[in-house]
This record gives structure tokens, C-alpha cells and sequence, in this order.
């Protein structure tokens, strides 16, 4: 495979699971040095451990870090650029889907936490990355949004309404930073097969979430949910090679999002 990352430097958050894990095994895979953030420390290192399976040489920092705290956020930007000296790429990926519920039903403080989580801590990332990159003149980011991000979803206020802001993000961003030599996009997964994913079948149907699964994908137009590395695909593409794409949100989901 072709080193698109070699002497790169990618910093990713959500990275002790799903979506983050399987990319940062990507890029690492094509060269990067890695700075992988998570609130779960443990599992980090379960995404260090299988990097280095791979390439032993493999250069990766873990940071236990919860997105939503600022200084939390300042921290691992920081002590990305002490340990690596410069940022190329960002996946600001962490998040969550918090409970399903109608929008009367929905808590308060539910929605608080998945604004807090969802949104709080993408802006955090993207306002302390971005400074970092305006300074080198150059950077890539990549923001996760979802299709919740560009279409109504149903049972998922908090995290319908955060993804939005995850687009509105990105879109903002997008139109300042590009004169620094900075692109930023979002992506818009549908239903990937992932920790997530699972736990929001489990919420629809607990008993019979299998089941509920296969339902689910039937209206896919290719009936199946996407693969972690399909996602990563274009994380490292966007990442690498897409300099001239700048404020895009791609949807990757099977065509799901254009159906009527
Ligand atoms: P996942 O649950 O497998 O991984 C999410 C990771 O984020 C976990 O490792 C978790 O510990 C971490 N995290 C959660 N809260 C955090 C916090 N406050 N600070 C730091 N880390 C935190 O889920 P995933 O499916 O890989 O989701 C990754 C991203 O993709 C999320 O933003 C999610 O909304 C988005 N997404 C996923 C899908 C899907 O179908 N899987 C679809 C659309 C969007």
C-alpha cells in the first residue's frame, strides 16, 4: 500500500473503539506517527497494541482525555505538538448517540450531556487545532457528523440536533480556514457496524437486536450495514489526498440518505 502518511503526524479522539480505532490501524498502516485520544484509557491501548502488531516501530501517544473538557481538549492538542512538533491531520471523531426517546420524553440533562460530548467537543477540538494549523500554514480536518447530521432520524434529539451542528461546524470552519492552506470537512456515516451501532439496536429491540439489525438494513439500498474500513477509506483519503475538497460533508451509506 502506498505510505500516504509517512513522516505525517494525525491526531485522532474517539480512537479506543469503532470508527476511530479502525482508522488510526489504517493510517498507521501508511506511515503516520499517531496521537490517539479516548476517555477510555484501557481500550486506547487495545488500538496502540494492535498498531503494533503490525509495525512495531509504530510511533503512538495516548492521551486519556474526555472531549467535553476544555482544558482536557487544550492538553492533547498541546502535547501533540511538544511530542511531534506539528499537527497534519485531525479526526475529531468522539462521540455518542445517548438515549432514544421522543422529543417530549427526552431528558433534559441527556441532552445536555450529548451536546456536551457531541458538539462542546468537537468546537473545542477544531478552536485549539486550528490554531496550531493556521500557525504551520497547512493541516487537514475531518470532522464525524452522521446522516442524524443532515436528515431527521426520529428518537434522537440530542444527537440528530448535535450532528447538525457538527455540519454548521464544519461549514463555518471550512469557509475561514481555507485561505491558511487548511481544509476541513465532515463525513455523514450511515449504520456502521460498531460498539455504537449495537448498543443502539440493543436500545430499539434488547432482546432481539439481531433481528432489529437485519430490519434495519433492509431499506439500505445494499441491504447491509457499512464496514468500519470502508469508513476509514475515506478518512485517510480526505486526510491525504484532498486538498481542494474544503467543506464537504460526504455521506457514506450505502445511498440510504437519497432514498425517498
Ligand atoms: P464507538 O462507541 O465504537 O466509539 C466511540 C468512541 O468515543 C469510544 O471509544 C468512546 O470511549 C469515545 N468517547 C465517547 N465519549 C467520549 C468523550 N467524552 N471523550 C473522549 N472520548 C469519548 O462508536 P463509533 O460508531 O465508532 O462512533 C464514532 C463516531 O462516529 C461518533 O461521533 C458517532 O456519532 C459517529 N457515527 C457513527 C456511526 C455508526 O454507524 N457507527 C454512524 C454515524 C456517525
Amino acid at each position: 500500500m502506498a505510505k500516504r502518511f509517512e513522516d505525517k503526524v494525525i491526531l485522532m479522539t474517539g480512537a479506543a473503539s469503532g470508527l476511530g480505532q479502525d482508522a488510526a490501524v489504517r493510517v498507521a498502516s501508511e506511515g503516520a506517527k499517531l496521537v490517539l485520544v479516548d476517555l477510555n484509557g484501557e481500550a486506547l491501548k487495545e488500538t496502540e497494541e494492535l498498531i503494533k502488531k503490525e509495525n512495531s516501530n509504530a510511533e503512538v501517544l495516548t492521551v486519556t482525555a474526555d472531549v467535553s473538557d476544555e482544558e482536557a481538549v487544550k492538553n492533547y492538542v498541546n502535547k501533540t505538538v511538544e511530542t511531534f512538533g506539528k499537527i497534519d491531520g485531525f479526526f475529531n471523531n468522539a462521540g455518542i448517540e445517548g438515549k432514544q426517546n421522543l422529543t417530549e420524553d427526552y431528558g433534559s440533562d441527556e441532552f445536555q450531556k450529548v451536546v456536551n460530548i457531541n458538539l462542546n467537543g468537537v468546537f473545542f477540538g477544531m478552536k485549539h487545532v486550528l490554531k496550531v494549523m493556521k500557525e504551520q500554514g497547512y493541516g487537514s480536518i475531518v470532522n464525524t457528523a452522521s446522516v442524524g447530521g443532515i436528515r431527521g432520524v426520529g428518537n434522537q434529539s440530542g444527537y440528530s440536533a448535535t450532528k447538525h451542528g457538527v455540519v454548521g461546524l464544519t461549514r463555518n470552519s471550512a469557509v475561514e480556514y481555507g485561505q491558511f492552506g487548511v481544509n476541513i470537512n465532515a463525513i455523514a456515516p450511515g449504520a456502521i457496524m460498531t460498539a455504537m451501532v449495537k448498543g443502539s439496536l440493543k436500545q430499539m429491540d434488547p432482546d432481539n437486536w439481531e433481528e432489529a439489525g437485519k430490519e434495519f438494513v433492509s431499506v439500505n439500498p445494499m441491504k447491509r450495514f457499512g464496514k468500519p474500513e470502508e469508513v476509514s477509506a475515506l478518512v485517510a483519503f480526505l486526510l491525504s489526498e484532498a486538498g481542494f475538497i474544503n467543506g464537504a460533508v460526504i455521506n457514506i451509506d450505502g445511498g440510504q440518505s437519497y432514498k425517498y
